[in-house]
C-alpha cells in the first residue's frame, strides 16, 4: 500500500481554471514559452535548427563570371556567320579549367578551351558547347590547335554571371527560417561556417505511479511497464528536443517533489500520470506547493486531466497517465511548446482534410481526437478509417494510426462521408 498519510489537506488547485477549451489551453501554454538563447554551431550540427539572426552574403555567388558548360569561350561577333555547312575556324589560344585563376584574355578571332566552372576570360562574351563544334570528332587526349564552330551564339550564352544566384549583401537566411539542407548549402556558399541558431530545448520526462516499473524489469503482481516515458521521449526527440529521462516517481508528495526539483533545470518538464482525481494523484498538489498551476483539465478526449503550470520558472506539462491520452495531449500541447522554444514561427500541427468512412458518436461535448488511418482515394479526397479501439489506454491503435481525426465538440453524431480535419502524426 502507498503511504496514505502524505495526502495534503488543502486542495489549492481547485481554484484554477478548469475544463478549458483546447485552443485556450494552448494559448496559455504558448504565452509562457519563448525561443531559447542563440548559439553558433558548425553547419552540419545546425541542420534542422531555426535561424536566430539574419545571415547576409559577404560575396557574390557565383563569385566570378564563369562557364556553365564545357566548350570554347568566344566573342559572339567572331562566330556570327558560323553554320553546319560552313563552320567558322578559330585558333585555340589557351585552355582554362575550373579552379584556375583568371588569366589570359581572349584575343579577337581566337577561342579558349574552357571547362564548366572556369572563370570566363576577359574579352569573351559567350561559350560555345563542345557539341556545337568539331570537338566530338577529335581523338581523346589530343589538343587541336584550332576548332570549327558550327553555330552562332548570343552574348551570355552558357555563361553564369557573378552574383547570378546571390548578390553580395543579400540576406540568405532570416530569423525564424528552418535550416533545411538547401538553406544550409546557401550559408556554406556565402562562407558562413557557423550558423546562429536557437538552442534545442531540454525536456525532462518523468513517469509517476507506484504501479509503474521500467520495461526491462521483472513484472510483479499489480505492476505495469512504463510505456509513457518512451512515447513522450521519442516524440520530443522527433520534434527537436534533447531529452532527459528522470525515471519513475512513486505516488508520494515527497518522492514526486524531489524528482520534480531534479528536473527544474530543464526547459520543459513533462510528467505523466498522477494528475486526475485519484487518492494518490499528487502532481497538482506538488505543482501548487513548488510553483504555480495555471490550468487543470481540458475539454478533449482522450486526455481530459491535463495540468499546466510552472516550477521554479520552468513550464510543467502534467499529462494524463493513460498512454494514448498522454501521447495525444503531448502532440497538441507539447509539440507547439517545443517548436516555439526552438524558434519556429509556425507551431500549428500539419492538418489535412479527410472524409470519414465510419459513423462516429461523440457525446460529452469534448473535442475528440480519434486515431485514424488516412488513405489516398482515387477522387483525391483522403479517407479516414478508424484505427481500432479508441480507449485512452489502447496504445496499439495509436501505433496503427497515422493521424488524429478532429471531431468537434459541437458534433454529437458524425455520418460516414463527412469531411473533417485530421492532424498528421509527424513524429
Ligand atoms: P493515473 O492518471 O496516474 O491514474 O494513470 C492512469 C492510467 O495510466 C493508469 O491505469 C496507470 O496505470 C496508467 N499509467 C500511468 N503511468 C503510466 C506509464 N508511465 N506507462 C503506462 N501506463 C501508465
Ligand atoms: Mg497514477
Amino acid at each position: 500500500m502507498p503511504e496514505p498519510n502524505t495526502r495534503l489537506i488543502e486542495r489549492p488547485w481547485e481554484n484554477v481554471e478548469r475544463m478549458v477549451e483546447v485552443d485556450h489551453a494552448l494559448e496559455r501554454i504558448l504565452a509562457v514559452v519563448a525561443p531559447l538563447a542563440v548559439q553558433r554551431l558548425p553547419l552540419l550540427q545546425a541542420a534542422g535548427r531555426v535561424i536566430a539572426e539574419a545571415v547576409r552574403a559577404q560575396d557574390h555567388v557565383p563569385p566570378f563570371r564563369n562557364s556553365a558548360m564545357d566548350g570554347f569561350a568566344v566573342r559572339c561577333q567572331d562566330v556570327a556567320k558560323a553554320t553546319w555547312d560552313d563552320p567558322t575556324l578559330l585558333p585555340v589560344a589557351a585552355e582554362v579549367a575550373a579552379g584556375d585563376a583568371a588569366g589570359t584574355a581572349l584575343r579577337p578571332g581566337t577561342a579558349i578551351r574552357i571547362m564548366t566552372g572556369a572563370a570566363l576570360p576577359d574579352g569573351a562574351d559567350a561559350v560555345v558547347r563542345f557539341e556545337e563544334t568539331d570537338e566530338a570528332r577529335r581523338m581523346v587526349g589530343t589538343l587541336a590547335a584550332e576548332v570549327r564552330v558550327y553555330r552562332p551564339t548570343r552574348p551570355g550564352d552558357n555563361v553564369r554571371e557573378a552574383g547570378e544566384d546571390i548578390v553580395s549583401g543579400a540576406e540568405v537566411a532570416s530569423a525564424g527560417q528552418v535550416l533545411t539542407p538547401a538553406r544550409l548549402g546557401l550559408l556554406a556558399s556565402v562562407g558562413v561556417a557557423e550558423a546562429p541558431v536557437h538552442r534545442r530545448p531540454v525536456v525532462s520526462i518523468l513517469s509517476t505511479g507506484n504501479e509503474v516499473v521500467p520495461p526491462g524489469d521483472h513484472l510483479p503482481s499489480g505492476k505495469i511497464r512504463d510505456s509513457n516515458a518512451y512515447v513522450l521521449a521519442a516524440m520530443a526527440q522527433a520534434w527537436g528536443a534533447d531529452v532527459r529521462l528522470h525515471g519513475i516517481a512513486r505516488d508520494t508528495v515527497e518522492h514526486l517533489t524531489s524528482h520534480l526539483r531534479d528536473a527544474r533545470e530543464s526547459d520543459l518538464i513533462v510528467t505523466s500520470g498522477g494528475v486526475s482525481l485519484g487518492d494518490f494523484d499528487f502532481v497538482k498538489d506538488v505543482l501548487c506547493a513548488e510553483g504555480e498551476i495555471n490550468i487543470w483539465q481540458v475539454r478533449m478526449k482522450p486526455g481530459k486531466p491535463l495540468a499546466f503550470g510552472l516550477i521554479g520558472g520552468t513550464p510543467l506539462l502534467g499529462l494524463p497517465g493513460n498512454p494514448v491520452a498522454a501521447g495525444v495531449s503531448f502532440v497538441l500541447f507539447g509539440r507547439p511548446a517545443i517548436l516555439r522554444m526552438s524558434g519556429h514561427r509556425d507551431v500549428a500541427p500539419p492538418v489535412v482534410e479527410a472524409m470519414t468512412t465510419d459513423a462516429i458518436d461523440n457525446r460529452g461535448q469534448r473535442r475528440h481526437y480519434m486515431r485514424v488511418i488516412l488513405e489516398p482515394h482515387p477522387d483525391g479526397v483522403l479517407r479516414a478509417r478508424v484505427a481500432g479501439e479508441q480507449g485512452a489506454g489502447v496504445l496499439s491503435s495509436l501505433a496503427a494510426a497515422n493521424a488524429l481525426l478532429v471531431v468537434p465538440e459541437t458534433l454529437e453524431h458524425v455520418r460516414a462521408g463527412t469531411r473533417l480535419q485530421a492532424i498528421r502524426l509527424d513524429w
